[in-house]
């Protein structure tokens, strides 16, 4: 193929000659569906064959690249194992080698005497001599090499697609790459002396040197992030183009309500319900992400903004991850209320399995029929609705919805907002919550168009949790004490081991590879809780929670474990996110290592919220030093925002949650850690728009944009 346009990138793969059914099947799995997709399945690492080296030279244990002649080459079965072996001898100027394929006899033919050939892998030695054992080999013909005698790409591969076979699709597509039109501006690339499309899609699979794939992958990960921030820019600009209610902000109002809060707000709590009460009194809708640990008191300022609005006469919802912390929310919203003695305003709990209502009197029941719910919503009787997302994104009509409130989902975009008030003009207002800590740099990037409001400070009195990481000689101790603590009458939290799919099960089909993690995390947990259940703690009571399990079944043993019934509680780091359990003074860790910092902070801020002295227990086998010196840093610091910026030094940013979702390519993940590149893309795509905000002279990345769009509402 030569010159290929951008119609030809839409080209389907299975035109492409030497893609039979079950290659295509295969590579769909990769995510590969069109020769844009094929050239943009970026090499994962290369193997550097490009030293040449005489025979003479080769030492065993080594990996080598070597060019010689076929002197020798024939096969024989193994046949008691039904194993072939082809034997070949290789020579060069400077001596001879043999060489070993196992169960590959057509290479006999592929290869016979005579032929020129570059072989690489590894040099063993046995009683004959120095040998390869199944080394690759490329035959030698004028033109360059492929899979040897270079730095030769490697693929993120699936079973039945190898690095060889895509390297043998990609190379002839890159012939025609020359001349593809490039969504990077020209000034640009001359500005920082990047390669431009043509060359960086060469450079990034066949470079001559690493620094020349290098600078190819800078390249698009300077695109994605330039794409990436000219979304968030105009998305932001976007939404001051659309009309919310205007809410006022009743200084008397708000400062009596706080007065008869059981608590002083603290000095953060007060900032963020300042910044979200003058964010409402604007024309446009609000968009704010309210970020504090696990137990620094969000809800309140949530509660705080949605009082206001209800007072001004619109209805607010709060909408949770699942139905446990949807009751906590309503549960936390009803004790506040009632302490403001304003019986006006009428809460309402949704879910999927049931409703209920508050306040109540003799007239009025707590429980409610979900039907006469959704009529009392959609005549306004109820005025702050809390549900599940699920529930309230499906069927629910307000009448007047003037402010939304979301936990632990970050991007709630303006089209889902449009859906919850289907038909009407006006946007509801948005504030999301999160406990996960951002740091800064991503903040920037993947949560540009939100504002940010900080709660970095817990509110008085809380105590300090004491973590310690357990070493695998530690175990018993650490039961032992556990058996203390629950003969205390505490009740202690086990998180199993993360899962994690090995990957090629990662594959483009996501769904699927879903449906195994649930599945894989449910065996962990009945593991887990096997072991604890009967040989650790055979005389207390042990219960499990997992994904796979009914909301109610998980309602009853979260209830459960709330009254005493249960010490210990295992569950996946899936479920339950926020729930409040003063008694519970344990949180242990299973492989701790497997986990990102942010999110072993979270999962301690769960014990700590009584008046017992809580603890962190990490348990891991891991000795590596880097294993342990990650966890020990969460004995040395309570602060969740160090954590994350660590994590993000550490790990690289693929571990927060919400950037999986961002629409950012994976290739790109690990830019998001390179605070120089955010910066340069952030200016350009602000120059950019200051020159030309519709973006008329860039038709390629107006549909670059378009397409992220699509794919990143598509979740
Ligand atoms: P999170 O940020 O994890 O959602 P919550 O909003 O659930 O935290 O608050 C945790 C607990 O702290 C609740 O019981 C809440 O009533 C209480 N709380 C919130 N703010 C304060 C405060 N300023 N002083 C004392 N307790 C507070
Ligand atoms: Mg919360």
């Amino acid at each position: 193929m030569t010159g290929l346009s951008i119609m030809d990138l839409a080209t389907p793969i299975e035109k492409l000659a030497h893609v039979g059914p079950k290659s295509l099947s295969r590579l769909k799995k990769l995510g590969i569906k069109t020769v844009k997709d094929l050239l943009w399945h970026f090499p994962a690492r290369y193997d550097d064959f490009s030293a040449i080296l005489p025979i003479a030279q080769v030492e065993a244990g080594t990996i080598v690249n070597i060019k010689g002649r076929i002197v020798d080459i024939s096969t024989a079965s193994l046949w008691r194992r039904r194993r072939t072996v082809t034997n070949a001898t290789v020579e060069d100027e400077s001596g001879i080698i043999h060489v070993a394929w196992f169960n590959q006899p057509y290479i006999e033919k592929s290869l016979p005497e005579g032929t020129m050939v570059s072989l690489a892998g590894k040099a063993a030695m046995e009683k004959r001599g120095l040998y390869l054992s199944n080394p690759a080999y490329e035959k030698i013909y004028s033109r360059e090499l492929t899979h040897t005698g270079r730095l030769v790409p490697v693929y993120p591969e699936t079973e039945g697609i190898t690095s060889k076979y895509l390297r043998f699709l990609i190379k002839p597509l890159l012939a025609g790459v020359e001349n593809l039109p490039d969504p990077l501006p020209e000034e640009l690339i001359k500005k920082y002396n990047l390669p431009n499309l043509g060359n960086a899609l060469r450079s990034i699979h066949f470079p001559k040197r690493n620094k020349e794939a290098e600078l190819a992958r800078q390249r698009f990960a300077l695109e994605e992030l330039i794409l990436f921030q000219l979304r968030v820019l105009r998305d932001h600009r976007q939404l001051q183009t659309l009309r919310a209610s205007i809410i006022n902000f009743d200084e008397k109002l708000i400062a009596a309500f706080v007065g008869r809060l059981p608590f002083q707000l603290t000095n953060d709590q007060r900032i963020a319900a300042y910044e979200i009460l003058q964010d409402l009194k604007r024309n446009y809708p609000m968009n704010r992400l309210l970020n504090g640990d696990v137990g620094s008191g969000k809800t309140v300022v949530a509660l705080i903004a949605a009082y206001q609005t209800v007072s001004a006469g619109h209805q607010a919802v709060f909408m949770a991850p699942t139905e446990i912390l949807a009751e906590q929310h309503f549960r936390t919203i009803k004790l506040l209320l009632d302490m403001q003695k304003t019986s006006s305003i009428m809460v309402g709990l949704l879910t999927g399995s049931g409703a209920r209502q508050f306040p109540t009197d003799e007239t009025i029941q707590e429980k409610i029929g979900k039907k006469l719910m959704l009529q009392k919503i959609a005549k306004g009787q109820i005025n702050i609705i809390v549900g599940t997302h699920a529930v309230i994104q499906k069927n629910v009509k307000f009448k007047d919805l003037g402010l939304v409130v979301i936990d632990e989902q970050h991007r709630f975009g303006v089209e889902q907002r449009m859906k919850l008030v289907k038909g009407q003009t006006l946007v509801p207002h948005l504030l999301s919550m999160t406990a996960t800590p951002i740091p800064r740099t991503l903040a920037l990037t993947i949560f540009g168009d939100l504002d940010i409001s900080l709660l970095k400070e817990k509110p008085e009195g809380r105590q300090t949790i004491i973590t310690k990481v357990i070493a695998a000689s530690e175990r018993e101790k650490a039961h032992k004490f556990i058996e203390e603590e629950i003969q205390k009458g505490r009740q202690i939290f086990v998180i199993c081991p993360r899962i994690e799919l090995p990957s090629s099960e990662n594959g483009g089909n996501g769904q699927l590879s879903m449906k195994k993690l649930l599945w894989a995390e449910v065996r962990a947990v009945a593991e887990e809780y096997k072991k604890l259940a009967e040989n650790i703690f055979p005389h207390r009571h042990v219960a499990m929670l997992h994904g796979k399990m009914k909301a109610a079944d998980k309602n009853k043993i979260m209830e459960d474990f709330e009254n005493g019934h249960h010490d210990v509680l295992v569950s996946t780091s899936v479920v339950e996110v926020g729930v409040d359990i003063p008694n519970a003074s344990i949180m242990m860790i299973e492989s701790a290592e497997r986990f990102g910092l942010a999110q072993l902070h979270q999962f301690r801020g769960r014990v700590g919220r009584g008046e017992h002295q809580s603890y962190c227990l990490l348990f891991t086998d891991s000795d590596t030093a880097l294993a342990n010196r990650r966890l020990r840093a969460l004995e040395k610091t309570n602060n969740g925002f160090e954590l994350a910026e660590m994590d993000l030094k550490i790990r690289g940013p693929g571990e927060f949650t919400g950037i999986k979702q961002s629409g950012i390519p994976d290739f790109a993940m690990a830019s998001l850690a390179d605070v120089e590149l955010i910066k340069k893309a952030r200016f350009e795509a602000k120059l950019l728009l200051k020159k030309d905000p519709a973006l008329k002279n860039y038709p390629l990345l107006l549909t670059r944009l378009a397409q992220m769009q699509r794919v990143v509402h598509f979740e």
